[in-house]
C-alpha cells in the first residue's frame, strides 16, 4: 500500500458538470440551473470558487460592456474592434454572439451587488475607455461565485481534475472526469451526460521574466496552468489559434495593468531619452503587416512591436509618464485605486523601488508570452457556433460544443473569440450551459457509460508519482536530488526554458523559425518521456505534476500550431524569423490541430475565416 492507500473513491453523477469555477465556469453553473431546473448540476474547482481563477483578487474595470441601453456600442462594433485587434481573424459568429448578450450578464453583477461606477453627470456607467466599464472590483469573484453556488446542486473544491471520461460505447462521446481532492488525497469519479470546461488559459509555459526571489510572479495567474486545453486535447478535441500567444506591455517587476492609465488617465509612454518612439517603426511595421498598422485603433500586437523594436535598438527602457497626470489628486487616487483593486503587488514594487509615480515615470515591460482565449488574444478549442448567426461550416452540433460530442467549452477555453475578459467569459459559460441543457433534455435514455477499466487505469496513473517518491527518496543526495525522480519544479523549469528558447520566448525577443521549432518539438519529447518520472512529494506536489502534464500538452499544441502558420501574423506577439511578413493570401485562415493520443501524432489543418460583419 502506498503512502495515500487509505484513500476513498467516490462517485459523483451528474447532468451536466462543470469544470474550473472561475468566471465561465461560474457563468456556465448559473445558467444551466436556470435552463435545467431539475438537472443536477455539479461544479468542480481546484480550489475555491469563492477566490479563484485570474479574478481572484478582484478587478478594477469590466472590459467589456457594449452600454446598448444607451446606444453607446452595438454587438457589431465590438466583433470589428475585436477582427482588427487579431489582424483579421477571428470566429465572428462567437464574438457576436457573446456581444449581443454581454450587455445583461454585466447587469446581474449590479443586481448581486457589484458597485458599478457612475459617471456623476449622465448617470451612466463610468467609462474607462469604449468597450470597458470601471467597478470596484474587489470582491467581484465571490459576488459572482455566489450565484454560481446558489444554482448549483454541489459545489467541490479542492478538487483537480486531471482528465475526461469518454463513452465507452460511442467513441467520440464524453462521459465524465477524473480527478482527486488536493486536501484529502481521495480519488473522484464524476459521472456526467455534458462536460463544461472552463478551466482558464495558461501561465508559465514560458519561462517567466520574474526569476529568483520574484519566481511565480506573472501577469496571468500563476494557477491557470492550461488544463483547459490538455484535458479537450487529451480526448482528441480540436484546437485552434493556439500559436496566438499573448504579450502584455505592463508595468515592469509587478505586471502591474496600463489600461486605466492609458485610458483614463490619459498618460503615454516615452523611451529612456524622453522621446516619444512608436511612429519612429511606422515604415519599419508597415513593411511586415501592410494596412493594419493603419487601422485605428492600433492592434495591441503593433503597439508591442514598436516597444520591442526600441528596447532592441539601445533606447531603453520604456517609461510611462505618469508624472504629468499625478499632479491633479483625483487621477492620482484613481492611479493607485487602479492597483489595490486589481494588483496589489505593484504597489508594494513601486515602494520597494523608491518609485512615487508624482516624481518618477514607472517602466514598462513586454511580459512573456500567455496562452489564453478571453484577452487580447485568441487560442482555444474550435467550437460550433451559433445556430440562428454561425456559417454552416462552423456548425456541427450545438453552440460552444467542441468537436467531441458533449464537451462544451467558454472563456478562456474556446478559441477564435478575443476581447470577451471577464463579462464575456461569464456570458460565454451562460450561452454554453443553455446549449448543455439542450444537448442533455436531446439525449433521452442514450445516456453514455464510462469503463471502469478506464478510470482504474487513470487512478493508478495519477498517483504515480506519489509511488516515485516514496520509493526513490531512498536515494537522496545533496537534499532534493533523486537519481530516480525528477521534481515537479525541474519539469517546469525545463518546460519553461524550451518554450521560452525554441518558440518565441523572451530571451530571444520572441523570435522562432522551422528549424528552432522542431528542436523545440524534440525536446518537449524527451520531457514528456521523463515525466513517468516525476516524483511527488505530497498532494501538493502530485498537483503541481498533473498541471505539469496540462501544462506541457498545451505547450505542444503551441508549437506546433506556431510551426504550421508560416507567417509573422502578430509581430510583437511573436515572430517566425524565417517568414517575417504577414501573408494574407495563405493564411488568413484559423490553423486547426487534432491531437492522437494513441500515437501521439497532430494532424493539421486550416479553417476558412468567414466575415459576416461588414
Ligand atoms: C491580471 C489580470 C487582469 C485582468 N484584468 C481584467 C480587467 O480589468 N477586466 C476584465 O474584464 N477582465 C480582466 N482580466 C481577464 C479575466 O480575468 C479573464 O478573462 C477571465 O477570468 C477568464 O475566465 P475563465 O473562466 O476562462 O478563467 P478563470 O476565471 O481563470 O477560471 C478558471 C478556473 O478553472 C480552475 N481550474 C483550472 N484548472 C483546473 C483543473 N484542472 N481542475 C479544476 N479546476 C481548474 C481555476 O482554479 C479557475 O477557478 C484580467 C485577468 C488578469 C489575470
Amino acid at each position: 500500500m502506498g503512502l495515500f492507500g487509505g484513500r476513498k473513491t467516490v462517485f459523483v453523477d451528474a447532468d451536466i458538470l462543470v469544470i474550473g469555477g472561475g468566471m465561465a465556469g461560474c457563468g456556465a453553473t448559473y445558467e444551466s440551473r436556470y435552463w435545467g431546473r431539475d438537472l443536477k448540476i455539479v461544479c468542480v474547482e481546484k480550489a475555491n470558487i469563492e477566490r479563484s481563477g485570474a479574478v481572484a483578487q478582484g478587478l478594477y474595470a469590466i472590459n467589456c460592456y457594449m452600454g446598448m441601453q444607451w446606444g453607446e456600442n452595438q454587438p457589431e462594433d465590438h466583433v470589428r474592434y475585436a477582427r482588427n485587434d487579431l489582424m483579421g481573424l477571428v470566429r465572428e459568429d462567437l464574438g457576436y454572439d457573446i456581444a449581443r448578450h454581454v450587455d445583461s450578464a454585466v447587469h446581474k453583477f449590479e443586481e448581486w451587488g457589484l458597485p458599478i461606477m457612475r459617471d456623476p453627470e449622465t448617470g451612466r456607467y463610468q467609462r474607462e475607455g469604449k468597450w470597458q466599464i470601471m467597478i470596484h472590483g474587489e470582491s467581484y469573484k465571490p459576488i459572482v461565485a455566489e450565484a454560481a453556488r446558489k444554482a448549483a446542486s454541489e459545489v467541490y473544491n479542492r478538487i483537480m481534475v486531471t482528465h475526461l471520461l469518454m463513452d465507452k460505447s460511442k467513441a467520440n462521446r464524453v462521459g465524465g472526469a477524473v480527478g482527486f481532492n488536493v486536501r484529502t488525497g481521495d480519488f473522484y469519479v464524476f459521472r456526467a451526460k455534458a462536460v463544461i470546461v472552463a478551466a482558464g488559459g495558461a501561465s508559465h509555459i514560458f519561462k517567466p521574466r520574474a526569476v529568483g526571489e520574484g519566481m511565480g510572479r506573472t501577469w496571468y495567474a500563476p494557477w491557470s496552468s492550461g488544463s483547459a486545453y490538455a484535458l479537450p486535447i487529451q480526448v482528441g478535441a480540436k484546437m485552434t489559434q493556439m500559436e496566438n500567444r499573448i504579450v502584455l506591455t505592463r508595468f515592469k517587476d509587478g505586471y502591474g495593468p496600463v489600461g486605466a492609465y492609458f485610458l483614463h488617465l490619459k498618460t503615454y509612454t516615452q523611451n529612456g531619452y524622453g522621446e516619444e518612439y512608436e511612429s519612429k517603426w511606422y515604415d519599419h511595421t508597415k513593411a511586415l503587416v501592410g494596412d493594419y498598422i493603419d487601422r485605428h485603433p492600433v492592434p495591441t500586437c503593433l503597439r508591442n512591436h514598436a516597444f520591442i523594436e526600441e528596447m532592441k535598438a539601445g533606447r531603453g527602457p520604456i517609461r510611462m509618464v505618469t508624472k504629468e497626470a499625478f499632479q491633479d489628486p483625483h487621477k492620482e487616487t484613481v492611479g493607485w485605486e487602479n492597483f489595490l483593486g486589481m494588483t496589489i503587488g505593484q504597489a508594494v514594487v513601486w515602494a520597494s523601488q523608491n518609485i512615487d509615480p508624482k516624481h518618477i515615470n514607472p517602466e514598462l515591460t513586454t511580459s512573456e508570452p500567455y496562452v489564453m482565449g478571453s484577452h487580447a488574444t485568441c487560442s482555444g478549442a474550435w467550437a460550433s457556433g451559433p445556430e440562428d448567426y454561425a456559417p454552416a461550416e462552423y456548425q456541427w452540433g450545438y453552440n460552444r460544443m467542441m468537436t467531441v460530442d458533449g464537451l462544451f467549452g467558454a472563456g478562456d477555453t474556446i478559441g477564435g473569440t478575443a476581447h470577451k475578459f471577464s463579462s464575456g467569459s461569464f456570458t460565454e459559460g451562460r450561452i454554453a450551459a443553455k446549449a448543455a441543457v439542450k444537448y442533455v433534455n436531446d439525449m433521452g435514455r442514450d445516456r453514455p457509460q464510462v469503463s471502469e477499466q478506464e478510470y482504474q487505469d487513470l487512478e493508478k496513473s495519477i498517483y504515480q508519482p506519489m509511488e516515485n517518491y516514496r520509493v526513490g527518496r531512498n536515494e537522496i543526495v545533496a537534499g532534493t536530488v533523486s537519481p530516480s525522480y525528477l521534481l515537479p519544479i525541474h519539469g517546469l523549469q525545463r518546460l519553461e526554458k524550451i518554450m521560452d528558447e525554441y518558440v518565441g520566448g523572451t530571451s530571444t525577443n520572441y523570435m522562432t523559425n522551422g528549424v528552432m521549432l522542431n528542436r523545440g518539438l524534440e525536446m518537449l519529447a524527451m520531457l514528456k518521456e521523463d515525466m513517468s518520472h516525476i516524483g511527488a512529494e505530497d498532494l501538493h506536489q502530485l498537483q503541481r505534476t498533473w498541471e505539469l502534464h496540462h501544462r506541457l500538452l498545451a505547450s505542444e499544441s503551441v508549437t506546433h500550431h506556431t510551426l504550421f502558420r508560416e507567417e509573422t501574423r502578430w509581430p510583437g506577439y511573436y515572430y517566425r524569423g524565417d517568414h517575417m511578413k504577414l501573408d494574407d493570401d495563405k493564411w488568413h485562415c484559423f490553423t486547426l490541430s487534432r491531437y492522437d493520443r494513441n500515437t501521439g501524432k497532430w494532424d493539421m489543418e486550416k479553417a476558412p475565416v468567414y466575415h459576416i460583419i461588414d
